[in-house]
């Protein structure tokens, strides 16, 4: 027997090994299972190279509990160890590797767990007392080590004929309660080990008889020692790579694509990226899976794939990624970035290809596709480049296009007098019904949108493309909107424009938008076409945009999102109803409001010049006299003004043309809801 002090660098570290990964004390069974099923992997190794003679059949890595006795046992029939290598191997180089791992991420903690490197001596995490016996494959006696959690060992020869190694815990007051639960130690070798090369066995397969659970002969196998992500494309079908996923992601509905990622140059990489299938506009958790050499590492790829690709699902196997290191690092790695970049071209190059070679199928999975693409294309500019290619754009009719093909089709319509190329779209089929009509029928072609992220992918389309705009089809009148000729001007006099102004502003009832506040309105006054529609409601385009981009970003306290929808009711004055609205109110009023207005543009004669005198005065040097004379001045103009407004106020109540073209206006805007509606109703009705 031999008896021995581990090489101790530093001071005990196996205090600091227990507290250490403290929430993560799980993955001493993915260290110690991965070591065995190295074992095994060398001695294939060795067959290979004719060093080994025996047989590399029934190659497999066993997992036993036994609750009674508190153990827990790690079993191969791989390489072995001889009891130099034992002293070499566990003694000196495994210690060493845990010493300096625990020196180097003593205040790393949170970033190193799930990632390998604390190895066979992570076992203490969890056990008091540590035995491994072992035989080489060579000819020398099996060795017993054994380790109570102290720098102190003991090795002695042990009885064991057949080449391999049980590694056997026991485990500590605090872990044996769970890690010698069955169903604790089998979920975890289904997380961590559901893939490795070699059969894990971890007991026999039950059945039910006689009301009892009883094993039966069949070895409880783990795993599937041959993932589809190891087997050549080729030889694969459509069923395998559907059945794959739903192994990985059991409650999830079919995917729209895969991608089979194989590269050994100048990195090893393989894996199977899935574009998942958005329900209800939500993204399932379910996440990419890390692997290294089919060992399950963690499901946290942030760094490793690029940040938009985190939304797809699948697997990724590299022995390359380094994996013991924190994610900040991870980051700045040249070869994570490679392997980032690698992935993000070999995703467009596949698009592209499905996209090509059979459009139809393609654009069939567009509307699910589209936010992969678009979130792609707004946060990698080397996606972006490859994107525009296959990223499509739905018009109302449910054709698709490229953007090149899109621009094609409306340039020649929709570019205005300056050359600007004015894209329409919807974001509601239905409510915009009467709008999308209207462009229709002047030829004009209209884009569907409404997904999440079209506001931000048009704003990145205008900044991308030159002289080009998006506009919502009731942003403005369409003429407004693609000016073709400078448009006819309104001819009011200031008194007119004051009076139809309250005639109009007075009328409109009160409205909320779409947050439940109530909205602001504004009156325009347009000189269109005769037959073009009298009153129309519209929506500044940049302020709702402005509004969704801060609500996309989660905002709702902030500058636009504290603002009040903001919209316009156009009057188109050359419309015979305008019109006739505009001559009644002007001969039932003008006898009340044409004094008012001569003294008010009297008034506002006198201000002028005196507004003109202070502005240019020095501070205190514009005389008394003069401030309080157009204090007062100003205060005659508001009476005026305030009395002008009740003046035609009272009279545009009265005007049930008037009020029944704006209400029938913002019904086809959809604003007209609840007391108005009602009351609308009620007027029409009593008309009828
Ligand atoms: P690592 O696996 O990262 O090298 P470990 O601390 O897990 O570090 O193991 C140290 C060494 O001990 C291994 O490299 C291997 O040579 C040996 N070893 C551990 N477990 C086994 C085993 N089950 N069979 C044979 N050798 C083993």
């Amino acid at each position: 027997m031999k008896t021995g002090s581990i090489n101790v660098t530093s001071e005990n570290i196996f205090p600091v090994i227990k507290k250490f990964l403290y929430s993560d004390h799980e993955i001493f069974l993915r260290e110690l299972v991965s070591n065995a099923v190295d074992a095994t992997q060398k001695l294939k190794t060795l067959a290979r190279a004719g060093e080994y003679q025996g047989s590399t059949d029934g190659l497999k890595v066993s997992v036993s509990i036994d609750p009674e006795a508190g153990t827990l046992t790690v079993s191969d029939n791989g390489i072995g160890m001889t009891a130099e290598e034992i002293d070499k191997y566990i003694n000196q180089i495994a210690f060493s590797g845990a010493t300096e791992f625990l020196e180097k991420y003593k205040n790393d903690g949170a970033s190193i767990i799930g990632h390998f490197g604390l190895g066979f001596y992570s076992a203490f995490m969890v056990a008091k007392k540590v035995e491994i016996v072992s035989k080489s494959y060579k000819d020398a006696p099996a060795t017993r080590w054994s380790c109570e959690g102290n720098t102190e060992f003991t090795m002695d020869d042990a009885e064991r004929t057949e080449n391999g190694t049980d590694i056997i815990l026991w485990l500590d007051d605090e872990n044996k309660a769970n890690f010698s639960l069955k169903s604790t130690i089998e979920g975890l070798l289904k997380k961590y080990c559901k893939y490795l090369p070699v059969p894990v066995v971890f007991g026999k397969k039950t059945e039910w008889k006689d009301g009892k659970e009883v094993d039966t002969d069949e070895d409880n196998q783990i795993n599937e020692v041959s993932p589809l992500w190891t087997r050549q494309p080729s030889d694969l079908k459509d069923e395998d790579y559907l059945n794959f996923y739903h192994d990985l992601y059991p409650m999830a509905p079919d995917p729209l694509f895969w991608i089979h990622l194989n590269v050994d140059y100048p990195f090893n990489l393989t894996g199977v990226l899935y574009f998942p299938k958005i329900e209800n506009n939500e993204f399932r958790r379910d996440r990419i899976q890390l692997y290294c050499n089919q060992v399950f590492v963690t499901d946290q790829v942030e760094g490793v794939v690029p940040e938009f690709m985190m939304l797809l699902h699948g697997v990724i196997d590299s022995p390359d990624i380094p994996l013991n290191v924190s994610r900040s690092y991870l980051q700045s790695d040249q070869n994570v970035k490679k392997i980032s970049g690698y992935i993000t071209k070999k995703v467009a190059d596949r698009l592209l290809e499905i996209f090509n070679e059979d459009r139809q199928k393609y654009e069939e999975k567009w509307d699910d596709l589209k936010i992969f693409i678009q979130y792609g294309m707004l946060s990698e500019d080397k996606f972006y480049d490859k994107a525009i290619n296959f990223a499509l754009i739905k018009n109302t009719e449910g054709n698709y296009y490229t953007a090149e093909e899109y621009r094609k089709l409306v340039e020649g319509n929709q570019t205005d007098k300056d050359g600007q190329l004015c894209y329409l779209y919807t974001d509601d089929k239905v409510a915009q019904y009467s709008y999308i009509e209207a462009a229709r029928q002047k030829g004009y072609d209209v884009i569907e949108t409404g997904g999440q992220l079209d506001t931000p992918w048009m704003n990145q389309q205008e900044q991308k493309q030159e002289k080009c705009h998006f506009s919502r089809i009731d942003a403005d009148t369409l003429n407004n909107l693609i000016k073709k000729a400078d448009q006819k001007k309104v001819e009011f006099s200031e008194g007119e424009r004051r009076a139809n102004n309250t005639l109009f502003q007075s009328q409109i009832p009160d409205t909320c938008g779409a947050d439940g506040k109530k909205v602001e309105w504004t009156v325009d006054f347009q000189a269109m076409e005769e037959n073009d529609k009298p009153v129309m409601v519209s929506q500044n385009e940049w302020m709702r945009r402005m509004k969704e981009m801060n609500h996309l970003q989660g905002g709702g306290m902030s500058f636009y999102g504290q603002m009040p929808d903001q919209y316009t009711l156009i009057v188109n004055t050359e419309a015979p109803t305008v019109k006739k609205i505009f001559d009644a109110a002007k001969s039932a009023l003008n006898a009340e409001l044409s004094p008012l207005a001569t003294e008010i543009s009297d008034k506002e004669a006198q201000i002028k010049p005196l507004e003109e005198e202070k502005y240019k005065a020095k501070a205190g040097e514009f005389p008394q006299d003069k401030d309080s004379l157009l204090d007062s001045l100003r205060k005659d103009v508001e009476g005026l003004k305030a009395k002008e407004k009740e003046a035609v106020g009272k009279y545009a109540v009265t005007d049930v043309t008037l009020r029944q073209l704006i209400d029938l206006a913002l019904l086809e805007g959809g604003m007209l809801r609840g007391e108005a509606l009602a009351k609308f109703i009620k007027r029409s009705q009593e008309l009828l």
